[in-house]
């Protein structure tokens, strides 16, 4: 393998202008295929959840999922889309050991929706629309498993195993047209593109949109041309690309790649590429020029779809509030300005957020936590806020100790620590490390008794009248309980005991 040279990112964007597409498959959640009658569930031992359908045997007929053409029109609506009035599936024939009827049930060049768009937000507030080319229905392929080798990869393996599990499940593939004019922002626009397509998935109830499961994943393309020409450069393919995070480094990593190529006279190859998580590269795949022939013509077993007017308008009635518009209501909701709302979402904190405060939170409390302590860790781990080991739920029992007063700020923090090191729920925590609020009169009476004893000069200015020195006693207590006596209570016993009123 050669040495890949890299351009510094702003000298490759001195001297080139990025094209990007983005080719992103959602696995619906639909509890049959698309095709059959089987199974969608994960995790089931390999090859029990397939039939003579799924499997491609002779004398079988595939059945069309009505829920998974029903999904793939939400999608298109809420991604602007017109819906094809008329359309037919086709078979995408190749010869791969993944998908046993040696083609795969797909759209071609009759997709179900078409031309529209979604506009994104980018960290500055900023928004970008990034347009639709098309969104069409097709089914997932099988599993392999290469076994033997080094590195998992079909190079070196002794032998492969294939699991049909997942040949069949419905997909979604949502392209893009070529996405121009983001310039230096370009793996920006990307990861804030996937980061809105999941939510407005989500939103959409088709699928959980898990990229960590596989359930989404975004292929992305990448070209450069010399800034100022208009011509499309030859661009790379890099597939499967499984986090956000990664969808940016990627983008990213490719732009300096091909700017090093081509600064250096040479030329781009029309390839698919690997992304590496562990270090941000990518690897070359298979080449692919554009003479790949799938041989596609319409699936003759299935037939047409042609989704009524009137179906059509009451699905774009019953769409849900779509990812844009509850942002908005929950930044009016939590009384956020735009700026704070917009840090909010840059950290990932909405849905930790919303979910914190369905679980009984007030929200400048929910707030606190997840753009405080949690989101520095997130920061620091490198690693998504909704990925910290705590769940809202657990921030929320925190929160509700608070309130009680059963913690202070400072224990509360204890606390979070010690949930997110994984000991247990928060009143176990308490219990175990004997951190609640001390506010019991006869365990603070001593330590107060003591505060003032230390203090004399302090405690006879408070006798004199100087309420507000009470601070520098109240301080002295916390510190003797390390930090665990209710605040108030300690003011309110130090005052009674020097005879003053508050
Ligand atoms: P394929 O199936 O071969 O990947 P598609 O047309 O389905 O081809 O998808 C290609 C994606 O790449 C689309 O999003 C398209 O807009 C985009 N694209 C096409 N040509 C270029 C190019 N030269 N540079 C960057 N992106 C491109
Ligand atoms: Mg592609
Ligand atoms: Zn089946």
């Amino acid at each position: 393998m050669s040495v890949v040279s890299l351009v510094p990112y702003e000298d490759a964007l001195a001297s080139y202008d990025p094209v990007m597409g983005l080719e992103v498959h959602v696995e619906l959640g639909t509890k049959t295929k698309m095709f059959c009658g089987c199974s969608t569930e994960l995790g089931a031992e390999p090859n029990t959840q397939t039939c003579p359908t799924c499997l491609g045997l002779p004398g079988s007929l595939p059945v069309v999922n009505a829920i998974g053409v029903e999904s793939a029109i939400k999608i298109g609506l809420a991604l602007n889309c017109e819906i094809a009035e008329w359309c037919r599936f086709a078979r995408k024939n190749y010869f791969y050991p993944d998908m046993p009827k040696n083609f795969q049930t797909s759209q071609y060049d009759e997709p179900i929706a078409f031309n529209g768009y979604l506009d994104v937000q980018l960290e500055d507030g900023e928004t970008f629309r990034v347009e639709i080319e098309r969104a069409h229905m097709e089914e997932d392929t099988g599993k392999s498993s290469h076994v033997g080798g080094a590195t998992g990869r079909i190079h070196g393996a002794t032998h492969s195993l294939l699991d049909y599990n997942r040949a069949g499940i419905p997909l979604i593939e949502i392209v893009t047209k070529p996405i121009e004019g983001a310039g230096a922002r370009a793996p920006e626009v990307a990861k804030a593109y996937v980061a809105e397509l999941r939510e407005l998935i989500k939103a959409l109830g088709v699928s959980e949109a898990r990229m960590d499961k596989g359930q989404m994943r975004c292929d992305v393309n990448l070209s450069l041309r010399p800034n100022g020409t208009e011509k499309f450069g030859t661009r790379s393919e890099t597939k499967n690309v499984n986090s956000l995070r990664s969808v940016e480094r990627a983008a990213r990593f490719e732009i300096q790649r091909h700017a090093a190529v081509l600064s250096d006279g040479g030329s781009i190859v029309q390839e698919t590429r690997h992304f590496h998580e562990d270090n941000g590269t990518t690897t070359s795949g298979r080449i692919k020029d554009n003479a790949e022939d799938y041989r596609y013509f319409p699936e003759p077993d299935l037939v047409p779809i042609a989704p009524s007017r009137e179906w059509v308008e009451e699905l774009r009635a019953a769409l849900p509030e779509l990812p844009r518009v509850r942002r908005a209501r929950l930044q009016a909701e939590w009384g956020l300005s735009d700026k704070d709302m917009q840090s909010v979402l840059n950290a990932g904190a909405v849905e930790p957020i919303q979910e914190t405060i369905a679980a009984g939170a007030p929200a400048d409390q929910a707030r606190k936590w997840w753009m405080g302590e949690l989101a520095r860790r997130a920061n620091e781990t490198g690693t998504d806020l909704a990925e910290q080991p705590i769940t809202p739920a657990q921030v929320a029992r925190v929160c509700a100790l608070v309130a009680e007063g059963k913690l202070n700020d400072k224990l509360a923090r204890q606390v979070i620590e010690a949930v997110l090191a994984g000991e247990g729920e928060p009143d176990a925590v308490v219990e175990q490390r004997g951190l609640a609020v001390v506010s019991d009169d006869s365990a603070l009476g001593a330590a107060v008794d003591q505060a003032i004893a230390e203090n004399e000069a302090v405690a006879a200015k408070i006798r004199d009248g100087k309420v507000a020195a009470v601070g520098a006693l109240v301080g002295a207590v916390m510190k003797a309980t390390r930090g665990q006596a209710d605040a108030a209570r300690v003011k309110d016993l130090i005052l009674e005991k020097l005879g003053v009123q508050a």
